[in-house]
């Protein structure tokens, strides 16, 4: 073989969210002539201060899947954080690129937009062509989605994903929906009410085997000083765990699933929330086998419609929706900031010591377990970021950093778009913001907190409500003067010239001193 002579004729690149073994990228693979390279890059971990669940979750569910290519005799070029040190995924892909020579790179398109910035770096630096192929685990491809989009400057899911159900014939009875109705979201917004969640089935425990040991220990020693624990480690790292996820939930949660959805409970981490975030966005589990097990359950145990299509909305519906608006908005959607705010993150967002029970909770289990429900991100953590004039850029990187199934695509359109309304309102009709007394209807973190959810100003006023109001006394004009947003403002009539002064300097108080609250 002489120096410029291929080592292998495809080297194909498996990012860390791309553990499929069905991915387009193997389509064609000759183990005989072709290879596999996946690296551990330390930026993937250092560019948002990332959990060390994160970090864990991601490095032994590549671990495990590059050992089962292995066993399936592929040549599998693995460069370990803790052999390699790479310091990007680009310095680790070119290394090895130098090395191999190969004709080509295959890839599956990444979900990050930075990555695609990379790899087409890479690209033009090696002068090696990229064979970049669709992701086929979702389920409306990119040109479908911008298809779908138009050049329409308002987009909603509901018929996104009325589209999506007819299309890939989910819940229909013919052309209808099952049971005549599209959404029955009216029904899965139950709170808990004084007795609490009762008796909520446990996850399944997954064994932290050897690999993850040894990723656990090198997390410890390379992020020392990283958020977040490893001592509740319980994530699906294989296809095998996953499944075991998937059908422990839809035979235990599902059928609660739906009406306590948005509901949350102090010291209740998990809910009857399915966990399933991880394995779909590593693409361990596929999200049609996922939508799958639940029409099956609902039709053989006659379950309860709405709460099956609750969930079913949210994998078909929102996940997909999700995926399309990120590739349609970027990179502008990296820097929208719809309502130009500045604030920086509050210090305990990195250690749940606040006053605010609700934020004590919500942070405090998101340290722990890198977890917190939808509703925990989008009415709590995220709709204190949009009261508190937080910059949605720092807020988005904090919720990169700290849930162990963040990835961008998913992160930054649910963060910018629709906690913090960064993009003004591109696919939510108005902001999601409410004052204290939501938390107090759909939780009990208020009667363990130091403040009054329903008092507006004073000493114990809590800084969601006293924050609710400044924000819409702030945003007055620009709301009243939108019939999707006009209803929201239409209280502040009730309030006198008094008390709206007073909400605007007991606001202002807070928002001076944000990491006092
Ligand atoms: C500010 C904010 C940030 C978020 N960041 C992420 C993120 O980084 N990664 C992520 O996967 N989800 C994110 N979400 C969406 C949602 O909160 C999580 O998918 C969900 O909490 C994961 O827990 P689960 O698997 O138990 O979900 P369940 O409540 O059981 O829902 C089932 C599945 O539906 C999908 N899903 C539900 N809601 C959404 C949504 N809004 N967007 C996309 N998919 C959805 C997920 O795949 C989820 O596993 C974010 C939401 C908000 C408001
Ligand atoms: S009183 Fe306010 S700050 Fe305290 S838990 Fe309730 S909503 Fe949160």
């Amino acid at each position: 073989m002489t120096a410029t002579e291929a080592t292998c004729r495809h080297l194909v690149l498996v990012l860390g969210d791309q553990l499929c073994a069905d991915s387009a990228a193997f389509d064609g693979f000759d183990p005989a002539q072709d290879a596999v390279l996946m690296v551990e890059a330390r930026d993937e971990s250092t560019h948002v201060w990332s959990h060390k669940a994160r970090t864990t979750l991601f490095l032994s569910a590549m671990r495990h899947f590059a050992a089962a290519l292995a066993e399936r005799g592929y040549r599998v070029i693995y460069r370990r954080l803790d052999e390699h040190g790479d310091a990007s995924l680009s310095a680790g892909w070119h290394a090895a690129v130098t090395a191999l020579r190969p004709q080509m790179l295959v890839c599956v398109e990444p979900g990050d937009w930075r990555v695609w910035q990379a790899l087409n770096a890479l690209s033009a630096d090696l002068h090696i062509t990229v064979d970049v192929r669709a992701d086929r685990h979702f389920m409306c491809s990119r040109d479908e989605f911008a298809a779908w989009a138009g050049d329409s400057k308002s987009l909603r899911m509901e018929f996104f994903y009325r589209n999506m159900r007819r299309q890939h014939r989910v819940l229909m009875n013919g052309k209808e929906p099952v049971g005549g109705r599209w959404n029955f979201d009216a029904e899965n917004r139950r709170g808990f009410g004084r007795d609490g969640p009762g008796f909520v089935p446990e996850p399944p425990l997954f064994e932290t085997d050897a690999i993850t040991r040894d990723v656990m220990s090198v997390v410890e020693r390379e992020f020392a000083d990283h958020p977040g624990s490893l001592a509740h480690f319980n994530w699906p790292v294989t296809r095998a765990q996953a499944l075991v996820a998937l059908q422990r939930f839809i035979d235990d949660r599902l059928p609660a699933f739906g009406p306590f959805q948005d509901a949350m409970w102090s010291g209740m981490t998990f809910g009857c929330h399915s966990l399933l975030s991880t394995s779909l966005n590593l693409k361990l589990l596929n999200p049609r086998e996922v939508i799958a097990a639940a029409e099956a359950a609902w039709q053989a145990r006659k379950l309860d419609l709405a709460g099956v299509e609750g969930f079913i909305r949210q994998v078909l519906g929102w996940r997909e929706f999700i995926r399309g608006v990120y590739y349609l908005d970027m990179p502008g959607l990296r820097d929208a900031n719809h309502f130009g705010h500045r604030n920086a993150l509050p210090q305990w967002y990195w250690t749940a010591d606040t006053g605010m029970n609700c934020m004590r909770q919500c942070v405090g289990q998101t340290l722990e377990h890198g977890y917190a429900h939808h509703i925990q991100r989008l009415m709590v953590t995220g709709m204190f970021g949009v009261l508190a004039e937080i910059s949605p850029q720092r807020v988005a990187d904090w919720y990169l950093a700290v849930y162990v199934d963040a990835v961008d695509w998913v992160e930054l359109p649910n963060t910018a778009g629709m906690a913090l309304f960064a993009n003004g309102g591109r696919f939510t009709s108005k902001p999601y913001v409410a004052s204290g007394a939501y938390v107090k209807r759909m939780s009990n973190y208020c009667d363990g907190c130091r403040y009054r959810p329903d008092t507006r100003t004073g000493p114990n006023a809590c800084p969601m409500t006293t924050l609710y109001w400044r924000f819409l006394i702030r945003h007055e004009a620009e709301f009243a003067g939108n019939p999707r947003t006009a209803l929201m403002v239409r209280n502040l009539a009730r309030l006198s010239e008094e008390e709206r002064n007073l909400i605007a300097a007991d606001g202002e108080r807070m928002l001076a001193n944000l990491d006092g609250l």
